[in-house]
């Protein structure tokens, strides 16, 4: 915890480090570590995260589990001040911050640090750019072959079918061949 008004003149310097800490969804942090710096700045604070973890999620099409390296750095400044939240930034320095809306006097670390990781974890994290996802129906994972559902044929055309069929659109065919 700490107290946003009783900060030293030259500033807080905080480490820590947790194993897991749970994010939004099914996802968490593991091997999580973070230096945070505090810094009052008039009737604000200026706050700067810093760490690295590993992400776990899952493969947004596939669910299969994912790791993801993640680093943070971000700066910005913590007010009590509802004009100043109001307007969105600051300049502080030659520095223009996003300002936090900070109504306590209290801050909780862990709190602050999860927070910054929430906000760079993946939005729609993918094992593969071609991720071929699951079967709507059977639930097979389609990375690992097809399943009996449906025929070949019918399945989401690849990219080369794709543009074949474009080129083959193209050409006129006699209708009565
Ligand atoms: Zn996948
Ligand atoms: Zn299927």
């Amino acid at each position: 915890m700490i107290d946003l008004y009783k900060l030293p003149p030259e500033g807080l310097r905080l480490n820590g480090a947790v194993d897991r800490l749970p994010l939004e969804g099914d996802a968490a942090l593991r091997d999580l570590e973070w230096a945070l710096f505090a810094l009052p700045s008039g009737q604000d604070i200026f706050l700067e995260v810093k760490g690295q973890a590993i992400w776990e999620g899952t493969c947004s099409r596939c669910l299969v589990p994912l790791d993801r390296p993640l680093a943070v750095s971000s700066q910005f400044l913590g007010s009590k001040d509802p004009d100043l939240v109001g307007r969105g930034a600051h300049t502080l320095g030659s520095q223009d911050l996003d300002v936090v809306f900070l109504p306590e006097d209290t801050l909780e670390e862990a709190e602050v640090v999860r927070e910054q990781f929430e906000l760079q974890a993946p939005m729609h994290p993918l094992c593969s750019d071609d991720c071929k996802g699951l079967c709507p129906t059977c639930g097979k994972n389609w990375n690992k072959g097809p399943c009996q559902c449906r025929p070949e044929a019918d399945r989401a055309p690849s990219a080369l079918s794709r543009a074949l069929s474009k080129a083959l659109a193209g050409i006129k065919l006699d209708p009565e061949s």
